[in-house]
C-alpha cells in the first residue's frame, strides 16, 4: 500500500482530524477545539448539515457553523473539515475558507449529487474526501473519486467508514476491510483514512480499530471528539472527549512501508514462505473435498437422494465453529467460509449430476 506519488505521504505523519458530528453551539466548537492538543491533530471536523435516517432529528446548524468553524481556524490554528451534501453548500464551505470538503456516505452513492459537488469544485486545491458509500459497492467509491479526478481535483482522499448492514453486529458499520484494501490497489495514489467512530458506532472500539487502520498503513484517522459526548445533539455513543482522544492518538503505534533491517527481511521472507506453503495446502485441502463431494453426489444421482439436508448442513457447521472456536477462529468466519465452500461444493455436483439436484453431502 505504500507509494511515492500519494500526495499525503509527502506530508510525513497521518492527518489527524478530530472534532465533534456535529456543531451545535459556538461555545461547544471552541470549547471543544481549545481541549484537542494541536501537536496531535492538524484538522477540525464539524457536520453543519446533517444527513440523519429519520426526520425531527437535529439536522444540524447550518450556515451559521461555518462562521464557528473559521473562528476555531483563526484562534486555534487548525485547518476545518465540513460535510457537503449539493453544490450550494460547496460555495458556502468556500466562502469560509474551509480547508477539507468531504463528501458523506449518503452522497457517494449518488452520482448526479457527487457530479454536481464535483463541479462546484473545478480546479480547486482544497482537500476533498470522499466516504465510502453506505452499501458495500467499490465501483460507486471508485467513480465518485473519478467524478472529482474529471474536474481537476488533486488533492483527493477517500475515507474507509465502514458499510450498513442489516443484521446488527458489533459494529455500527462493518469495515469489510478487504473493500478498502480493494480500493487501495485499485486507486493507489489516492490516500485512505479511518473513520473509526462511525465504523465502531461507539467509544470503546476506537483505540482498536485505528489501530488497526495503522497497522494497514492507513494515512489518517477522521474521529468524532466532543466536549460533552454525553450530552451531544447526534452520534453521542461513538463521540469521545478530547482528553480521551489524545490518549488514544499517543498510544497509537504508526507502521513504516518496509525496514532496511536484514535479520528482519530474513525472517519476513521465510515466514511468507510458511504462508505461501500453507495457503497451497489449504487449496489442495479444498480440492480434496470437491472431489469426495463429488463423490457423494454419483452416490446420491444413483439412489435418487438428491436434496439440501440441513440436518448434516448443521453439522458440519456446528462441528467446524467448536474447533474453529478452540483454534481461536471466530464463528462468523467460520461460517463464511464454510458457505463459500458448501456453495462450490454445490456447484460441484450440479455439474457431476447434470440436473438441478443440490446435495448437502
Ligand atoms: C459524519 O461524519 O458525521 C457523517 C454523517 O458520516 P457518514 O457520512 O460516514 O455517515
Ligand atoms: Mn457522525
Amino acid at each position: 500500500m505504500s507509494n511515492t506519488d500519494n500526495w499525503m505521504r509527502t506530508i510525513g505523519k497521518p492527518l489527524i482530524i478530530a472534532g465533534p458530528c456535529s456543531a451545535e453551539t459556538e461555545e461547544q466548537m471552541m470549547e471543544t477545539a481549545a481541549r484537542i492538543d494541536p501537536s496531535y491533530v492538524q484538522a477540525f471536523r464539524a457536520g453543519i448539515w446533517k444527513p440523519r435516517t429519520k426526520p425531527n432529528s437535529f439536522e444540524g446548524v447550518g450556515a451559521i457553523g461555518l462562521k464557528w468553524l473559521l473562528r476555531v481556524k483563526q484562534e486555534f490554528g487548525f485547518k476545518t473539515a465540513v460535510e457537503v451534501a449539493n453544490s450550494k453548500h460547496v460555495k458556502l464551505a468556500l466562502d469560509h475558507d474551509v480547508d477539507i470538503l468531504w463528501i458523506g456516505a449518503r452522497t457517494t452513492v449518488n452520482p448526479f449529487t457527487v457530479q454536481e459537488i464535483a463541479e462546484a469544485l473545478r480546479d480547486t486545491d482544497k482537500t476533498v474526501m470522499v466516504k465510502n458509500p453506505v452499501n458495500p459497492d467499490l465501483e460507486l467509491w471508485i467513480g465518485a473519486v473519478e467524478r472529482l479526478q474529471g474536474q481537476n481535483i488533486k488533492n483527493i482522499a477517500a475515507v474507509h467508514r465502514g458499510f450498513s448492514t442489516y443484521k446488527k453486529t458489533k459494529y455500527r458499520n462493518n469495515p469489510q476491510w478487504q473493500i478498502a484494501f480493494d480500493f487501495m490497489n485499485r486507486m493507489p495514489d489516492i490516500p485512505m483514512i479511518c473513520d473509526p467512530s462511525h465504523i465502531c458506532g461507539n467509544r470503546e472500539g476506537i483505540a482498536e480499530t485505528a489501530q488497526l487502520a495503522f497497522n494497514f498503513e492507513y494515512d489518517g484517522l477522521i474521529i468524532e471528539t466532543h466536549c460533552n459526548p454525553d450530552c451531544a445533539l447526534s452520534d453521542a455513543k461513538q463521540q469521545i472527549t478530547p482528553e480521551r482522544l489524545t490518549e488514544i492518538l499517543k498510544e497509537l503505534e504508526l507502521r513504516k512501508s518496509d525496514d532496511e533491517d536484514a535479520v528482519y527481511h530474513s525472517n519476513l521472507t521465510r515466514l511468507r514462505g510458511e504462508i505461501d506453503e500453507t495457503d497451497q495446502m489449504i487449496i489442495d485441502s479444498i480440492s480434496q473435498r470437491m472431489i469426495i463431494s463429488a463423490q457423494i453426489g454419483e452416490l446420491k444421482k444413483e439412489h435418487n437422494v438428491a436434496i439440501f439436508q440441513a440436518e448434516r448442513w448443521n453439522q458440519i457447521r456446528q462441528k467446524a465453529v467448536e474447533r474453529g472456536a478452540k483454534l481461536g477462529l471466530s464463528e462468523e468466519f467460520i461460517d463464511k467460509l464454510l458457505k463459500a465452500i458448501h456453495q462450490e461444493s454445490i456447484n460441484h455436483q450440479n455439474l457431476i449430476m447434470n440436473k438441478n439436484h443440490i446435495s448437502s453431502e
